[in-house]
């Protein structure tokens, strides 16, 4: 049988000081959350599944060996911008420019045409989610729909059609949207690494339970700080201590979880994929209708 719910695992190549509630506060050291890259691809493939690693621009070259290793197994390198600027921060014109620099190094590394992107922070507005169709993107993943969010963007779909749950389509460009959970006239963040490390295991099912449907798609987010381990590469003190907590809070057991959730997913039959390969298979789909 076909399946037909779906989970995409992303992972958001970032360093720990692009963090934006982080940025400002504490300089750049020699420490590094990339090797978190190496736990996710490595935790994923041990069970037999794939998904999709954003990329800022800006550190392709220095994880290009990661990189290369991840695309020959059937990862998806896609691209999370250059160097982590807001794009709503940017006017149009450099957010293209930004785009069309990012994918072209980003290509160069790994030899391949990157076909998705994700704005961060989701700070996208429907001019900019236009600028990255033009770059040549097929597929975007800046939506998400919480309550009360100060820095989230507020991405307008007029002329898409969702096609199933949080998946988004226009012609051939996809929106795949974090899904958030409707409790009321609320929607609760369900899909971050945030959440993941800070609701106990408990509640994360309890919610996922309440989100699946018979065409079910889920998507995480998650960063390599939260899976790599160790302490926090910044002075507590620099931070503050809300910064600090927002950052250490659940890391020691962010892995234990993205295992659990896997196992969870697969218990209920979802397929894993990149959301370059769920953008054909939705495509196909739609075709046999
Ligand atoms: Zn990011």
């Amino acid at each position: 049988m076909t399946p037909t719910r779906f989970a995409a695992l992303t992972l958001d190549v970032e360093d720990w000081w692009h963090l934006d509630y982080l940025r400002g506060r504490v300089e750049p050291g020699p420490a590094s959350s990339l090797g978190g890259v190496e736990k996710f691809l490595l935790l994923l493939a041990e069970r037999g599944v794939t998904g999709t690693l954003f990329v800022l621009g800006q550190l392709a070259a220095r994880v290009a060996p990661v990189l290369k290793e991840a695309a020959a197994a059937g990862f998806e390198i896609a691209c999370h911008g250059w160097g982590h600027a807001r794009p709503l921060t940017l006017s149009v014109d450099d957010f293209r420019r930004e785009l069309r620099s990012a994918k072209a190094e980003i290509e160069d590394v790994i030899g391949q045409p990157i076909l998705g992107y994700r704005a961060p922070c989701f700070s996208l507005d429907r001019p900019r989610l236009e600028a990255v169709r033009d770059a040549g993107f097929v597929y975007d993943s800046s939506r998400i729909r919480v309550s009360g969010h100060p820095l989230y963007g507020d991405l307008d779909m007029s002329g898409f059609t969702e096609i199933r749950p949080a998946v988004w389509r226009q012609e051939d460009f996809f929106e795949f949207e974090a899904p958030t959970l409707a409790i009321g006239p609320r929607r609760l963040p369900i899909s971050g690494g945030g959440y993941l490390r800070m609701y106990p295991w408990a509640l994360t099912r309890a919610f996922l339970a309440r989100h699946e449907s018979r065409d079910g798609f889920f998507m995480l987010y998650i960063h390599p700080f939260e899976l790599a381990g160790g302490p926090a590469p910044f002075d507590r003190a620099a931070a503050g201590l809300a910064s600090w907590l927002r950052f250490s809070i659940g890391r020691k057991t962010a892995a234990s979880k993205l295992a659990r959730l896997i196992v969870y997913f697969k218990a209920r039959g979802y397929s894993f994929a990149a959301l370059r390969d769920l953008r054909l298979e939705f495509m196909a789909m739609e075709r046999r209708r």
